[in-house]
């Protein structure tokens, strides 16, 4: 049966299931086996075994995720990064440059600019709000454009039409972080994206159980980022296959409740008397709230704001909610509270940290699935402690 023209809340539990089911059960077993009989493959990268990512579990999510971002085939790895870098492995070679937006999460920047220079590669970073500039920036040896979908933690959309647009004219291939904003908000591959990466670990799990990453695309990609993968090792584990499967199940549930109580807690924040600015694309007075609302069915659960007063304000905060967890990570059931400044972008100097709008009162939420009243009660008896 094809689910192809069926919405993606009949393909998060549908789409990829074998049929007939096997012996029987309605939920896809786990295929804890690393090596399978012998079937007169004549190909490595054919052979089943658990490294290159073929398990009967593994080949069913491939078909699932393939079908929630409409590409026509999906790899899972061991991480976001897994998938993050071996994508890159396999796009660019030694001589070869890319264009990536300026504030991309901070594995991914580590990588470009420590171990693909290493590589060989070469990089410019680019003001994504600024199309105009591109051009500049461009090399006879450029063979891609590297975006994220919602930036963290100031919560920026960039202008991606106009990225699709740059990279077909140009003949590059373009790639997209759609982390922040899963497939229920955003598919890439729809508007011309080339290639559609996620922290699976974030929303696409959405338990806080598990890691790993995927990487959507052309059939004939996805397979050469598999082979590239299978030699750097980054298989997903057949556990952590299943759930991963299950928790996309609930995806449409999960995002659409973020999606609403996130625009709850960001207008609530806006007007409380001890809150400086909110960064929410969902939230009018954001400066790309109408692009956000053009390209995204939603804009997640994912928010920061600055608190009256400095760094003793926003740990005042963190130190005083009983429901958010001080944790990093995102995009869970539970909702999670984080101060970029001292942890996830802790090791920029003081000037990149001004440049990115990143102060010491600045306050990132993750968005649960807890009740939303409950969720702003808790941040106000924080706020109010200030
Ligand atoms: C977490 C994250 C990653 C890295 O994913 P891992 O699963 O931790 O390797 C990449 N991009 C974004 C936007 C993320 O939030």
């Amino acid at each position: 049966m094809s689910y192809e023209h069926m919405k993606i809340e009949t393909k998060l539990i549908h789409a990829g299931e074998p049929q007939p089911r096997l012996n029987g059960a309605v939920v896809m077993p786990i295929h804890q086996s690393s090596t399978y009989e012998y079937r007169g493959e004549t190909n490595y990268h054919d052979l089943r075994y658990i490294r290159l990512n073929n398990t009967p579990t593994h080949d069913v999510l491939h078909a699932k995720i393939a079908a929630l971002e409409n590409g026509e085939a999906a790899l899972v790895a061991s991480s976001g990064m897994a998938a993050i870098s071996a994508t890159l492995l396999t796009t660019l070679s030694a001589g070869d440059h890319l264009l990536v937006q300026d504030c991309v999460y901070g594995g991914t920047n580590d990588f470009i600019i420590h171990d693909l220079s290493a590589c060989g590669m070469e990089y410019t970073f680019i003001d994504v709000q600024a199309p105009d500039t591109w051009i500049s920036h461009l090399r006879p040896k450029t063979k891609a454009i590297y975006v994220e979908s919602i930036t963290n933690p100031m919560m920026q959309v960039a202008d991606l039409k106009a990225v699709v647009a740059f990279a077909q004219q140009h003949k590059i291939v373009s790639m997209i972080d759609n982390t922040f904003t899963s497939p229920i908000n955003f598919r890439p591959l729809e508007m011309g994206f080339d290639y559609v990466l996620h922290s699976c670990t974030k929303y696409m799990n959405g338990h806080h159980d598990i890691v790993a990453g995927c990487v959507v695309g052309k059939s004939t990609g996805i397979d050469k980022i598999r082979r590239k993968l299978n030699h750097l090792g980054g298989a997903l584990d057949p556990h952590a296959c299943f759930l991963l499967h299950r928790g996309l199940k609930t995806l449409a549930l999960r995002v659409r409740q973020q999606n609403t109580s996130a625009v709850e807690v960001a207008k609530f924040l806006e007007n409380h008397r001890q809150v400086e600015r909110v960064h929410y694309p969902g939230l009018e007075n954001h400066p790309h709230y109408q692009r956000a609302r053009e390209l995204f069915s939603g804009c997640s659960g994912m928010l920061s704001f600055e608190p009256k007063g400095e760094g003793e304000a926003a740990a005042k905060i963190a130190d005083s909610v009983k429901l958010f967890i001080h944790a990093p990570s995102q995009g869970g059931v539970d909702s999670l509270i984080v101060r970029p400044a001292v942890s996830s972008h802790a090791g920029l100097s003081d000037e990149e940290k001004k440049r990115s709008g990143i102060t010491e009162a600045l306050v990132r939420l993750s968005i649960g699935i807890e009740a939303t009243e409950d969720l702003i009660a808790d941040l106000d008896q924080a706020l109010n402690k200030i």
